[in-house]
């Protein structure tokens, strides 16, 4: 629905408009029991005009979402590039874009926080994991960043490179609860009719 004609507005706002409906796309997110989910992502070789339009891309399908962490295998693109933001609904956007992340240092002391997946949607469980990860990776410029991250920022990086890796958060828990839920997201499938 359209309620003001872009033809009235100034060019600059016209070209906003413009620049934003091109710019951004919301990509479908993928599902277990999708088999892409399992695939190890390849690095990207540069951040190029093709990896940062991925990346907001990923923004927008996160923040659409809505969700803290998005892993381009999420939206089935087998590269090592993930965003976060972490930041509450009440405070300024804090986006990351990460390209080829790794973990090059990780803390003793573990942390547990109920996670959930865009890709395994309204399921929730207790996860233990290092409370503090020191991550070294590219940004959206290219440059190398290197960031010591604790509390929930932590865990959202580690859950999102497990992501690169063809791991999900439901493989941390008793296989018992991994084998129930994957159950009920194939029978879900099923009964939708997907392929897999
Ligand atoms: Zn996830």
């Amino acid at each position: 629905m359209n309620v003001i004609d872009p033809v009235t507005l100034p060019d600059y706002i016209q070209s906003i408009i413009f620049r934003k409906s091109r710019a951004m796309a919301i990509l479908p997110i993928i599902e277990l029991p999708d088999p892409r989910l399992r695939l190890v992502s390849q690095p990207v070789s540069e951040i190029d005009a093709s990896v940062r339009k991925l990346m907001d891309d990923m923004l927008e399908t996160m923040y659409d979402a809505p969700g803290i962490g998005l892993a381009a295998i999420q939206v089935a693109v087998p590269k090592r590039v993930l965003v976060i933001d972490v930041a509450k609904e009440e405070e300024e956007p804090r986006p990351l874009c990460v390209a080829n992340p790794e973990i090059v240092w990780s803390s003793e002391e573990k942390n547990v926080y109920q996670e959930g997946c865009l890709s395994i949607p309204e399921y929730y469980e207790d996860v233990e994991r290092p409370e503090k990860v020191r991550v070294r990776y590219l940004d959206r410029d290219g440059k190398v960043k290197e960031i010591e991250a604790d509390g929930l920022l932590s865990t959202c990086f580690q859950h999102e490179i497990d992501h690169l890796n063809g791991v999900l958060f439901i493989d941390h828990l008793s296989r018992l609860k991994r084998e129930r839920v994957t159950k009920k997201f194939v029978k879900a499938a099923r009964l939708r009719g997907d392929d897999e």
